[in-house]
């Protein structure tokens, strides 16, 4: 089949590739001519594990091309899909003018029948507003279909290569017809294909990261609630995990959800419930929690430096939102970061990806080091803000004679309590008790 991928971020290229990977001859669109012209020198412009691999293999087979020239990728496509941006605008919600844009010139140049499917996560509705959009200029039949996307960055190629369900939302036989073939490569091992009507489609999404938002924040308040009384939120955890209801996933406790999906999208949920006279409590609180746990975090550092923290130096140890991805955006780090900064403190910072956006937002306000070592050295405390693999088994000793003081804010969990304990560390993590206080 041919398909044009508009918008070619972490989404279209990862989506672009999958579908040339089943064989399919895609194009992918940008605005953005320097993406453009590193991809079509081979080069990847996101840190994405295992993109590559296919990447290099549907480039070499000449299934997977890359323009700047919208007209000429849509014209040889029948399957054109939106994977734009659709960041919170003022008022928070979903801010429409890409994927409109985009709609309004699809109307005016396409010239046979064509699927366009919006893979970006838009607020209900959208759909109805992209059809009217396109049917504004255009002279040809042409169906609208919403595929929410639901892969995670860090895993985005397996999840988008075995996905556990793909929806589809659409009205029209002939675009279902044309999605059930696109898609059954992906789901052979029965995993479902759901169909059902765009506005369904459109809710299941923020439904889907709104639960998982809310799930973070429900755990991160269990957290809280057992450094005040004495409990161990890993018990916890591990408690509740078991019930089958429940399930294990998601139950890890932090410093909040960050990336570019969970707020911006609980938000735009909670501000769909107001433009439909509807208050959505739950999501307001888990917003209030998140914003609350970074700052108690930061709280707990403030709180052992007695509040005087100019000139003393913090190494950082993760940058980037979650592991196994170079994308900051929302991360909890940089809010820290910011913090610290404000206070007079020096920060020196390592991560194994996510170094190179960091620096376009702090330039030479802080140190990037180039390695995690390297930041601790004559450092005040060390602050894990993600939980790369490679900071989990550390040497402690090296982190003992760097450190100037053994003090290590943990952020993600990630050390045992009790072999903290023996190495004479103080150690404060969430929702577990302070070791050596
Ligand atoms: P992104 O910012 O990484 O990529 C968007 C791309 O669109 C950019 O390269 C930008 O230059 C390009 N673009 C903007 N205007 C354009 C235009 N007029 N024509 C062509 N290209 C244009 O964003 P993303 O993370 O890929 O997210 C895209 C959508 O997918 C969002 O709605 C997001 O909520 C949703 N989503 C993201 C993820 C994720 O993990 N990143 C997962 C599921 C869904």
């Amino acid at each position: 089949m041919k398909i044009a991928v508009i918008g070619t971020g972490y989404v279209g290229l990862v989506t672009g590739t999958c579908f040339a990977e089943t064989g399919n001859d895609v194009i992918c669109v940008d605005i953005d001519r320097h993406k453009i012209e590193q991809l079509q020198k081979g080069i990847i412009p996101i840190f994405e594990p295992g993109l590559d691999l296919i990447f290099n293999r549907s480039v070499e087979k000449n299934r997977l091309h890359f323009t700047t020239d919208l007209e000429a990728a849509v014209s040889t496509a029948t399957i054109i899909f939106l994977a734009l941006p659709t960041p919170p605008g003022e008022d928070g919600s979903a801010d429409l003018k890409y994927i409109l844009g985009v709609a309004d010139e699809l109307g005016k140049i396409i010239t046979d029948y064509k699927i366009i499917i919006d893979k970006s996560t838009v607020p209900v509705g959208t759909a109805d507003k992209v059809r009217e959009m396109v049917a504004r200029h255009a002279k040809v039949d042409f169906d609208i279909v919403s595929n929410p996307e639901f892969l995670r960055e860090g895993v985005a190629v397996d999840d988008f290569l075995k996905p556990d369900r793909v929806v589809i939302g659409t009205s029209s036989e002939r675009a279902k017809k044309v999605l059930n073939q696109l898609y059954e490569p992906f789901v052979r091992q029965g995993n479902p294909i759901i169909f059902m009507d765009e506005r369904s489609a459109e809710m299941t999404k923020y439904a889907a990261n709104s639960f998982l938002a809310t799930k973070i924040s429900f755990m991160n308040e269990i957290a809280n609630l057992c450094e005040r009384t004495g409990a161990d939120v890993d018990m916890v955890r591990k408690g509740i995990g078991t019930d089958t209801r429940i399930g294990n996933r998601f139950l890890f406790p932090g410093v909040g959800y960050g990336g570019s999906c969970f707020p911006k999208d609980v938000q735009a949920l909670y501000k769909t419930a107001l433009e439909n006279d509807y208050t959505f409590d739950i999501l307001k609180s888990v917003m209030q929690v998140n914003q609350r746990q970074r700052e108690l975090f930061l709280q707990k550092i403030l709180h052992k430096f007695e509040q005087q923290i100019t000139d003393k130096t913090f190494a950082i140890w993760g940058l980037s939102f979650k592991p196994n991805t170079d994308d900051i955006r929302e991360a909890p780090a940089i809010y820290i970061i910011e913090e610290l900064l404000k206070r007079g403190a020096k920060v020196k910072a390592y991560d194994p990806e996510g170094m190179a956006n960091t620096k376009k937002i702090f330039g030479d306000s802080i140190q990037f080091c180039d390695d995690q070592y390297e930041a601790i050295d004559h450092a005040d405390a060390l602050v894990i803000m993600t939980e790369w693999s490679e900071f989990r088994t550390p040497d402690f000793e090296i982190i003992s004679t760097k450190l100037k003081s053994k003090i290590v804010f943990d952020g993600r969990n990630i050390y045992h309590h009790e072999s903290m304990k023996e190495m004479g560390f103080y150690y404060e993590s969430i929702g577990r008790q302070i070791v050596n206080n």
